[in-house]
């Protein structure tokens, strides 16, 4: 059993769609960034790639390369999944908190973490999701961006015993 953990922050800024865990929440703002900034698949994404010790999102799926410009990250995340599988490991479980003033989120972490398990593979019973507010404090407290975190457990599916 291996544990991973991610983190990630991404900017507000206008003009840009809302995303979270490949859910497009209605809001006067979205993340900015070369894909489409979902700031909590990308914590998740990093946390699987820890646990397997394959480095992070950034060194699969670089910002410099054109082919990830509005790149729908759980399609990153199926990937990242694909090389897991590949390495000889299960998912065991995710665990995920986004860390945001606004918008309320709890009304879509249902179809959030139905959506994250699709891309992973994985039953919707396998993945948390988690909305907390930093009480005005901070970059996440005055809005100015969306921060993520996750852990994982995975298992070694070729392993002797
Ligand atoms: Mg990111």
């Amino acid at each position: 059993m291996r544990i991973g953990h991610g983190y990630d922050v991404h900017r507000l800024t206008e003009g840009r769609a809302l995303i979270l865990g490949g859910v497009k929440i209605p809001f006067d703002k979205g993340l900015l960034g070369h894909s489409d900034a979902d700031v909590l698949t990308h914590a998740i994404a990093d946390a699987l790639l820890g646990a397997a010790a394959l480095g992070d999102i950034g060194t699969h799926f670089p910002d410099t390369d054109p082919a990830y410009e509005n790149a729908d990250s759980l399609v990153l995340l199926s990937r990242v999944c694909v090389l897991l599988q590949d390495a000889g490991y299960a998912i065991g479980n995710i665990d995920s908190t986004v860390v945001a003033q606004a918008p309320k989120l709890k009304p879509h972490i249902p179809e959030m973490r139905k959506r994250i398990a699709r891309a992973c593979g994985v039953p919707t019973e396998r993945v948390g999701v988690k909305a907390t507010t930093e009480e005005h404090l901070g970059f996440t407290g005055s809005g100015a961006g969306i921060a993520a975190h996750a852990v994982c457990v995975i298992m070694e599916i070729n392993g002797a015993d």
